[in-house]
């Protein structure tokens, strides 16, 4: 039997224990601020598997200098990353990989959607349903069952590989920059998100932008003399659905989008005003999420999105005066175009090839991912594949549990091939 041959044996041996591995994982609810009793539960899986394994708190101050930096407005006390080393044995005999994945997650409201408990990791035929589970617990999973599965089949590895588990993938990517500011490098990456066995290949970038509108408030019954704050920002709500078809159908498409339909997605997320319905409200907050595409820069697109906002308050009489209050805060994301012939593309699609029939395909998400770091600012060829599942973001999000098994083999192959085995 061939290196190969042992490893899938091994994956199959341990197929139930890597199930009950990622229900364990898709019980912990870890959204925003929550991710710590994760990433100790990590920790103590990569001290099982005698990983040299590293807990640290990111260093706000160290990173803000760094490019790529996204403001948050938390802070990181009690919060740790986790890097798990499986050393090489010996010279370098192979390239070095960093394998990482993301455990924060986002809310599961409105919970009356779900059919299924958010933290239940209810296993329904193929299925398993949970928040977090598709985006991107299974890839976790599956990525430190690969290495797994290596160590047990005794097969000593060509070079170092990293097992890194991340936060604020879905806020600020600081997680991963955080890595990379304590020195963890390597000479290619893999990032399991659940694009399906899929090689990612460009994404967009992404601002989040704050709006306060002031009013004038009052009792109803003076409603006529004074300002509806909640009124107000819809001008500015309308403004910004303008701007959204400008930059996806005025402006020239980026080469790396021109399949897709509307790339750059303006989101309104968060509108919070008013307390009473008798009261006229004096301040309505929105909160918005603008992608941008791969050759842009984060700031320019601040800039244009503020004075596009700020002209539309400028046909109003009250907006004019009262002028909104247009400030910015995490994602300060970057796009990437990755290219074409990047490193680790034919390794994985070799690796793809001892599992699937079918060709590896390439996609240009209209999302962010953490691979825009490794690749802008440190040199490092990473790229994303992983499991397939639904619903991310929304209720009843499920992971496809065949497709978790299928791309364990695939990042085991993908290892074993990148690495190299130790002679
Ligand atoms: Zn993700």
């Amino acid at each position: 039997m061939d290196a190969l041959e042992k490893v899938f044996e091994q994956i199959d041996q341990s197929w139930d224990d890597e199930v009950k591995f990622l229900q364990q994982l898709g019980r912990f609810p870890s959204t925003l601020g929550n991710e710590t009793a994760t990433q100790r539960f990590l920790a103590n899986k990569f001290r099982e598997m005698s990983l040299e394994t590293d807990e640290f708190i990111p260093d706000v101050k160290k990173l803000s200098s760094l490019p790529g930096f996204s403001a948050p407005e938390w802070s990181y006390d009690g919060r740790p990353i986790v890097v798990g080393k499986l050393p090489t044995k010996g010279p370098k005999q192979g390239k070095s990989l960093i394998l990482q994945g993301h455990i924060d997650v986002v809310s599961p409201e409105p919970m009356r959607l779900w059919d299924y408990d958010p933290w239940g990791s209810t296993i329904e035929g193929d299925r398993m349903y949970g928040r977090g589970l598709c985006d991107m617990k299974s890839g976790v999973a599956a990525m430190i069952y690969a290495v797994k599965a290596i160590q047990d089949a005794g097969i000593e590895l060509g070079a170092d590989v990293l097992l890194e588990t991340v936060y604020e993938e879905e806020c600020t990517g600081n997680g991963a920059l955080a890595t990379l500011q304590r020195g963890y490098v390597a000479d290619g990456g893999l990032i399991p998100e659940p694009f399906g066995p899929t090689a990612l290949k460009a994404q967009v970038g992404v601002i989040w932008m704050r709006v306060r509108v002031t009013g004038a408030g009052s009792h109803v019954n003076i409603a006529n003399q004074s300002v509806n704050a909640i009124e107000k920002s819809y001008i500015l709500i309308d403004a910004l659905k303008k701007y959204r078809e400008y930059i996806n159908y005025t402006k020239p498409k980026h080469e790396a989008f021109k399949d897709v339909d509307h790339p750059l997605n303006v989101n309104i997320g968060i509108i919070k005003s008013g307390d009473w319905a008798s009261t006229v409200p004096a301040d309505c907050m929105f909160e918005v999420r603008i992608g941008l595409y791969p050759d842009q820069d984060p700031q320019e697109i601040k800039d244009e999105v503020k004075a596009w906002l700020l002209e539309a308050a400028a046909q109003d009489p009250w907006l004019k005066e009262v002028q909104p209050e247009i400030t910015f805060y995490g994602f300060h994301a970057h796009g990437v175009n990755l290219e074409e012939n990047l490193e680790v593309y034919s390794y994985l699609d070799a690796a793809h090839h001892k599992v699937y029939d079918s060709e590896m395909k390439y996609l240009a998400t209209t999302a962010t991912t953490d691979v825009r770091f490794y690749n802008l600012f440190y040199n490092i060829p990473m790229t994303c594949y992983g499991p397939t599942g639904g619903d991310m973001h929304g209720a009843n999000e499920w992971v496809d549990l065949t497709s978790v098994r299928e791309v364990t083999k695939v990042y085991a192959a993908f290892i074993l091939d990148w690495c190299g085995i130790r002679k």
